[in-house]
């Protein structure tokens, strides 16, 4: 995650700055439905849990939105959009200078926010201090200068017309997000939902409403106005397939599975066609030819697959290694991988947490199963850790062919297949051989390589001697089924306006 911030380095804190602390007792106080600045208990009456995934344990009892809360908060956002509301009234500027302060409130609430995120997901606590939040306040504050600067064109047509184009706001923006960047994933929709000018009814996973809920509280402090931000936590096929095909929601932005991404897009194609982003899965190629630096290959590699728990769309778990370095490969990521520190996410040494829940965590340890039967070399790892609910050994296969359900399959888990590779059009064939297209990463020092693999993978993203740099300003999403449209950068601008052509004919004609 070099490049995510200043301060982090492939995934780890940088320990010459002063570390921040957790706060080790942290009361949750926002638990309700978020509608028109105001908590709300469900139609329903309903309540789920959220459990801290490091010890098993109910964290509290979150309120269950369903449809009529959907329905609710709909009407809440569109009532924000109407014309002449204050939302619509507002100078673009003073659109900017809310995102900014919000940015701000997130910087002062900062250890609050992440010590929430590390109950909810079990992330380590400084991953999500540097990264995470780090994360979210550069694409607040990103999106916070575009506000005042989205214009249209003049286009030229014949001197009796003139002709100009308005982006405009879409209306009603509905959100789902994933478990496994929480918060992040709700900004990187926020952020340019609002600096375009809608309104939003958000859907956070039902394993961690948690920070989604706390932005809630910073909304209505910051002073946007009743009904522009909507949170409605819930489960996805109630309250989340009520967002997605409800009649008066005009655009959808999604991050999750590939499954559920479908079941959007069909959903938003019988409703009202409103317009849909996805960003799905990916079963990421990370290509080590054998002129790299190895050391920053296999590091990089390594945090590639290993970040987060492994639970990451933009996971390395197909490395291809050029056959002449392919064992020394194998043995330093190894090494590593051995080296990992798995445990309370809540110690500053730590660098891998559980997994999210039940079923991620049986899902993983039935595909390191397979990838066993199936003839893959188990290196390392392989296991559950006893004893300590959902951590699973950072696990390393080596020999894996492209046919294992582990080269084919998203992993989502703490989980490396390292395969071998003779020649650069075989790679590039094997690299693109799959449904998914999100990222791909490229290791060698001959330029003409790099270039040659940037241009030939079939991915939004190539990094060349580095993973996970991402930026707020530069565009992420997938190629085939990692999804539709782009996240982040000026391209994320275009998912949240419609463009209008006006055209006005002159009364004075020149002949
Ligand atoms: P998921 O079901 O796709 O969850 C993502 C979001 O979609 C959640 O908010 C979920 O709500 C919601 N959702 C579920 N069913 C829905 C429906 N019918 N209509 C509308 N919204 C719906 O993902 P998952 O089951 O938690 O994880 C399964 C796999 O998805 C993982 O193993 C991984 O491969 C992939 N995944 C990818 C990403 C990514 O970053 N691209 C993130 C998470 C998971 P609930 O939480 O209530 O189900
Ligand atoms: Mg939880």
């Amino acid at each position: 995650m070099a490049a995510v911030n200043g301060a982090v380095e492939n995934g780890q804190p940088d320990r010459k700055v002063p570390l921040p602390r957790p706060l080790r007792s942290l009361e949750v106080k926002y638990t309700k439905i978020f509608i028109n600045n105001e908590w709300h208990e469900s139609t329903s009456g309903k309540k789920f849990p959220t459990y801290n995934p490091s010890t098993l344990e109910k964290i509290c009892d979150i309120e269950e939105g369903d449809k009529p809360d959907v329905d609710n908060a709909v009407e809440a956002a569109k009532a924000a959009f109407q014309r002449g509301s204050p939302w619509r009234q507002m100078d673009a500027l003073s659109r900017g200078r809310l995102l900014h302060k919000l940015a701000d409130l997130l910087e002062r609430d900062r250890v609050i926010l992440a010590t929430l995120e590390t109950m909810d997901t079990g992330k380590p606590f400084l991953q999500a201090y540097f990264i995470d939040l780090e994360g979210c306040i550069k694409t607040l504050r990103y999106y916070a200068g575009w506000a005042d600067k989205i214009q249209g064109r003049t286009i030229p047509v014949d001197e009796n017309f003139v002709c100009f184009t308005r982006h405009e706001p879409m209306g009603v923006c509905g959100a789902i997000t994933p478990w496994n960047f929480p918060l992040l994933m709700l900004v990187w929709k926020m952020a340019p939902a609002l600096c375009c000018g809608n309104t939003l009814v958000i859907k956070p996973a039902e394993q961690t409403p948690l920070t989604s809920l706390y932005i809630g509280s910073l909304i209505k402090e910051v002073g946007f106005p009743p009904g522009v931000v909507n949170i409605v936590p819930g489960y996805g096929p109630t309250a989340g397939a009520a967002i997605s095909t409800h009649h008066s929601i005009d655009k959808i932005a999604f991050t999750g599975s590939t499954k559920v991404g479908k079941l959007i897009k069909e959903a938003a194609s019988k409703s009202n066609l409103k317009r849909v982003t996805l960003e799905l899965g990916g079963k990421n190629p990370c290509i080590v030819c054998a002129d790299a630096d190895l050391d920053l290959a296999v590091e990089c590699a390594h945090q590639g697959v290993f970040f987060n728990q492994g639970q990451c769309c933009t996971a390395a778990s197909r490395v291809f290694v050029e056959e002449q370095i392919y064992p020394e490969f194998v043995k330093r990521s190894v090494e590593f991988a051995k080296k990992r520190l798995v445990g309370d996410p809540f110690d500053a040494r730590t660098e891998q947490g559980p997994q999210i829940d039940q079923n991620q965590f049986d899902k993983i340890l039935e595909l390191i199963e397979s990838g066993k039967k199936e003839g893959a070399k188990l290196e390392c790892g392989g296991l559950a850790i006893e004893d300590r609910g959902l951590f699973i050994k950072p696990t390393v296969f080596s020999e894996v062919t492209d046919n294992m359900r582990i080269a084919k399959e998203e992993i989502f888990g703490p989980v490396q297949p390292i395969m071998k590779f003779k020649s650069i059009e075989e790679v590039i064939k094997r690299a693109n051989s799959t449904e998914y297209g999100l990222t791909a990463a490229v290791f060698t020092k001959n330029l003409d390589r790099a270039l040659t693999l940037a241009s030939a993978l079939q991915s939004g993203t190539v990094w060349i001697n580095c993973y996970n740099a991402l930026y707020a300003q530069a565009p992420f999403g997938g190629f085939k089924m990692s999804g539709n449209g782009r996240e982040l950068g000026e391209y994320a601008l275009a998912e949240y306006t419609e463009v209008k052509t006006v055209t006005i004919k002159l009364s004075q004609k020149s002949s």
